[in-house]
């Protein structure tokens, strides 16, 4: 395939590298937040890191116009199915971030009431680590999904895929926890 720039230049490409460049420059995120995390997503979004750079800023609240589940927070058992549907309604090619903590182990909500863990439910190509993730890491790992779409292509025939259960690291050297103080002494 060639493509004509300006004047007499001319770039060549396949058509597949052209399609997964459109594809991943165009996740279009769809956030079920439920708690802290949702706000992280949020600030993602916003000026200061502006989600839009990497053409995933366009969320949507309706998941027949979304190919990229955020969970951010926490997912009780009660809301697990709402979770569920939400994910089957989606059209493939479609992808899953686990965001937090919450989402991908129930954090330090270890209690009968909450999901430990989405992946049990729905299938998870990304897990990013945090309580709560930063900005950064959430876009390391919309990167990584991104890396794949360029890489792979689109999924195998019907769309079916296995998920991709990427780890993303953290980007930051893990500060030791505060001393407490002793008040009174010397
Ligand atoms: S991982 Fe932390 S910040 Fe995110 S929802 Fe859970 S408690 Fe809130």
């Amino acid at each position: 395939m060639a493509i004509t720039l300006e004047g007499t230049n001319v770039i060549t490409t396949t058509l597949r590298r052209v399609v997964n460049w459109a594809r991943r420059s165009s996740l279009w995120p769809l956030p079920f937040a439920t708690a802290c995390c949702g706000i992280e997503f949020m600030a993602t979004a916003c000026a200061r890191f502006d989600l839009a750079r990497f053409g995933a800023e366009v969320a949507r609240f309706s998941p027949r116009q979304a190919d990229m589940l955020v969970v951010a927070g926490r997912v009780s058992v009660k809301m697990m199915p709402v979770l569920q549907r939400i994910y089957k309604q989606m059209t493939e090619p479609k992808w899953v971030i686990s965001m937090g903590a919450c989402a991908s182990t129930g954090g330090v909500f270890d209690t009968y009431a909450v999901v430990q863990g989405v992946d049990q439910y729905i299938p998870v190509d990304v897990y990013v680590p945090g309580c709560p993730p930063r900005p950064e890491a959430l876009m390391e790992g919309i990167m990584a999904i991104q890396r794949i779409v360029d890489e792979d292509g689109l999924p195998p025939e019907g769309g079916h895929r296995r998920p991709l259960q990427i780890q993303v690291d953290p980007t930051h050297e893990v500060q030791p926890q505060p001393v407490p103080l002793t008040v009174g002494a010397s």
